[in-house]
């Protein structure tokens, strides 16, 4: 398999006539080719169309929008931003941010970068200060717009990163209101994992007559990530399944542990890290100040720490390379996080492995990600020295509501199973495949 299916062997930097300065940056970035989303996107972006690329995390969109940006801004201007790039979280804002600071080391133009979850005297200061580029979350921008702090009649330059993220955390009226207080001459750019009904219609009220560019079919996992699916029948297997797989510390060796809430997040940390001790894990999520996220974040990237237990939010954008591993210790409840979770791994010119633990309840959400994805994620068999643990007895009932709250939600007729006793699940069996609907599923590998 390629190392990184994203390269166009036949394009090179430089034929994007890109500055000295810009293609020094990228050359010391140790980018040698553009990638099939930058190849793409690029020569529409610097003759000034607007653009809709269809590219997930880890094809190279960041630079694929930020290049021909730094390209057309070229120098400090003035002191309002004429760029402004939004992004759902703060950890791909500061990504974002990154990739600018990387690519703008030989010219003079000047960044901020604005998210909530601290107060905002410093971002204030820096806005006062003047700049050429805003990077921003949505809410934290419209704050400091209602506060006078950003004046937006010089913007020419939009970009939406991660749309479909944007519309999931249900960002579409404040995007709305941002439409309305920029220039309406402006050139605009949309990125997105995939491409669901609301992309399409923000996409509708923000692109004009937009170049599409697309690299991967919809939502189809990076090629360089190898996937698999494991089913466990509860919580304590999960615990054994991972203590288990972890054992191989050579081919483990850098990895991302997600989990759907931050109550699961907090008790996978604390029994990883009475495993493998503090030093060797920490874990991410909303509850998490935002100096011990950005700490943890770059703890891990450094390679200082072995596991990184996160959830969804807290996870997005985050751009590290060389991440072995991503476990989904719980299946992705909003079907496209599947993808943008392992899309953390195989990143670049590396390639990574997916591994998923689904319980009874959890197949329900399995089956939307595998059509989304339009793959059957291939089963591997829990080992036989994992020891499989009986379901207790709330943790049966919750798995049997919820399976009851599935079946209600595509059959609002449909009665209920669970308050007749009819769920009846045998603790003792190895897995949960005898559970199964479609036992023959299992041999899909
Ligand atoms: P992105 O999809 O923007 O998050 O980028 C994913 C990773 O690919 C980042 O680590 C980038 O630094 C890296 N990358 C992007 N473009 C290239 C390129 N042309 N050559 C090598 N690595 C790249």
């Amino acid at each position: 398999m390629d190392a990184f299916p994203y390269l166009c062997p036949m394009a090179s930097f430089e034929d994007f006539k890109f500055n000295k300065q810009i293609l020094n940056a990228i050359a010391e970035a140790g980018y040698e080719t553009p990638t099939e989303i930058q190849q793409k996107a690029i020569t529409p972006i610097l003759a000034g169309q607007d653009v809709m690329g269809i590219a997930q995390t880890g094809t190279g969109k960041t630079a694929a929008f930020v290049l021909p940006m730094l390209m057309k801004l070229k120098y400090a201007q003035g002191n309002d931003p004429r760029a402004l790039i939004l992004s759902p979280t703060r950890e791909l804002a500061m990504q974002i941010e990154e990739n600018i600071r990387l690519f703008s080391t030989y010219l003079d133009l000047r960044t901020v970068v604005l998210y909530g979850g601290l107060g905002p005297k410093t971002q204030k200061e820096q806005l006062a200060a003047g700049c050429d580029i805003i990077v921003a979350t949505p809410g934290r921008f419209l704050d400091l717009y209602l506060e006078g702090d950003i004046h937006t009649k010089s913007l020419k330059f939009l970009v939406m990163d991660e749309a479909d993220k944007m519309m999931d955390m249900g960002f579409i009226s404040k995007i709305h209101r941002i439409l309305e207080i920029v220039p309406r001459k402006r050139q605009n750019l949309l990125f997105s994992a995939t491409m669901s009904e609301l992309v399409r219609k923000i996409s509708g009220d923000f692109l004009a007559f937009p170049t599409v560019v697309e690299v991967t079919e919809q939502a189809t996992p990076a090629k360089t990530v190898s996937q698999t699916l494991y089913f466990v029948p509860n919580l304590k297997t999960k615990l054994n399944l991972l203590q288990h797989l972890l054992k191989d510390d050579e081919s483990f060796n850098r990895l991302i542990v997600f989990c759907k809430t931050r109550a699961v997040a907090d008790n996978v940390f604390r029994f990883l890290e009475r495993k493998y001790g503090e030093e060797n894990v920490r874990v991410i999520h909303a509850n998490k100040g935002q100096n011990t996220r950005i700490n943890s974040i770059n703890a891990f990237k450094e390679g200082n720490i072995r596991i990184l237990v996160a959830t969804d939010v807290a996870a997005r954008g985050l751009d590290v390379s060389n991440v072995s591993h991503v476990f989904n210790f719980d299946v992705p409840i909003v079907t496209e996080d599947y993808v943008h979770r392992i899309g953390r791994t195989g990143r670049a010119f590396n390639n990574g492995d997916a591994i998923t633990f689904c319980n009874p309840a959890e197949e329900y959400y399995l089956k939307k990600i595998e059509k989304l994805i339009r793959q059957s994620i291939p089963v591997a068999e829990v080992p036989e020295d994992v020891f499989v643990e009986k379901t207790g007895f709330e943790e049966r009932q919750e798995i049997a509501r919820e399976i009851d709250a599935q079946k209600r939600r595509e059959n609002p007729d449909f009665k209920g199973a669970f308050h007749e006793k009819k769920y009846a699940p045998k603790p003792t069996q190895k897995n949960n495949k005898g559970r199964k609907p479609t036992s023959k599923k299992t041999k899909r590998r």
